[in-house]
């Protein structure tokens, strides 16, 4: 399948009072279309920072200081996204990348109603534009859509307010979707239906999700793919099938000991150690303190991520295991 979005050697640093915090530091993903793509780590490991950097709305601290983001426009066009101005990213934001946050209720605007929300980004006839906002909101399984178009947002649960805000990420058919812990805050019921959701539109509209999740189970329900990302650095990339079955990186492999399976009676074994500060990141692999093979060329020398087998990166420099 094509590739939609390639990022090299992203490394961006937040500037702050107390220092300099490096909280991605040569990041290398691709994306295919169609793809449900999960980034997956701990919390603070940089993944709201990189859904940020794709979607172009870093915090004024934070500075792109390397990288290429390719995004690729159809018919052999690219832009990057790092180097566009303000100008030309209004013609990309919410249009062809789009985001989801956490809280639906900060991305809504408690004093209008739902209709205009979800309409926002849409331009043309008022009847016409309000069928295809009805259209949208059938399609996310909500009972009487003409009904909740006239509603404000604080009239709707939290769930709704969450398909309102898909709704309004999904009108205009964006190339790419980023959805940062989009049901973290909602109960689990909730957090499945809005998964399974996601994943039936992603094929019904042909668009690419990168779900960002720090929970493991969520990722394995629902995406293609997982990155899986440790201090800023991203480890391993690999099909959830294989990824489960055959962790290569030792974080990963952590990862995994570290929750517990269904139906398996089987130790569980928290990685030692905490995650490093990225104010002050260890040189070399940043997972070396915590990593029970660590060797002397690790504590040094970062290790570049690369593929070894079809569709297996990893950033180790272990020998295949
Ligand atoms: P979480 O799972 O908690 O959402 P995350 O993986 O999304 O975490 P980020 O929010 O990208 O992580 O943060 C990466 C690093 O950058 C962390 O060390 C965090 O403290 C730091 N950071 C994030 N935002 C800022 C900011 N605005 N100013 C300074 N440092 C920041
Ligand atoms: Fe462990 Fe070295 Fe691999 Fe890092 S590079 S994960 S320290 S073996
Ligand atoms: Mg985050």
């Amino acid at each position: 399948s094509e590739i939609v979005l390639s990022i090299r050697d992203l490394t961006v640093n937040y500037y702050t009072r107390q220092g300099v915090v490096n909280a991605l530091d040569g990041v290398e993903l691709d994306v295919y279309q169609g793809e449900i793509l999960a980034i997956v780590g701990e919390s603070g490991c940089g993944k709201s920072t990189l859904a940020r950097s794709i979607a172009r709305i870093l915090p004024s601290n934070a500075v792109i200081e390397k990288g290429s983001i390719i995004l690729n426009l159809g018919s052999g066009n690219t832009v990057d996204l790092v180097r566009l101005s303000e100008d030309e990213l209004v013609k990309i934001r919410g249009k062809i990348v789009s985001m989801i946050f956490q809280d639906p209720s900060a991305a809504l605007s408690p004093v209008h109603k739902v209709k205009k929300q979800v309409t926002d980004h849409v331009s043309g006839e008022k009847r016409r534009v309000e069928k295809i906002a009805q259209e949208i909101l059938k399609k996310l399984m909500m009972p009487a859509p003409h009904m909740i178009l006239e509603k404000y947002p604080h009239e709707l649960s939290g769930g709704m307010k969450q398909r309102i805000v898909i709704a309004a990420s999904l009108i205009t058919r964006p190339r790419i979707i980023i959805a940062d812990e989009p049901t973290t805050a909602l109960d689990v019921t909730v957090q499945a239906q809005i998964l399974k959701m996601l994943s039936r539109l992603r094929e019904e509209l042909e668009t690419t999700i990168i779900l960002i999740t720090h929970n493991l189970a969520v990722a394995a329900e629902i995406a293609d793919r997982i990155a899986v990302m440790y201090a800023g650095h991203v480890v391993e990339v690999a099909d959830v099938f294989s990824l489960f079955e055959r962790p290569l990186h030792p974080y990963t492999k952590g990862l995994l000991k570290s929750i517990p399976k269904p139906h398996v009676d089987e130790e569980i074994e928290p990685i030692r150690g905490e995650p490093p500060s990225l104010a002050d990141p260890p040189p070399g692999c940043r997972f070396h303190p915590r990593c029970p093979y660590v060797m002397d060329v690790c504590m040094r020398i970062k290790p570049r991520l690369e593929e070894r087998a079809p569709g297996r990166l990893v950033a180790c420099h272990l020998e295949e295991r």
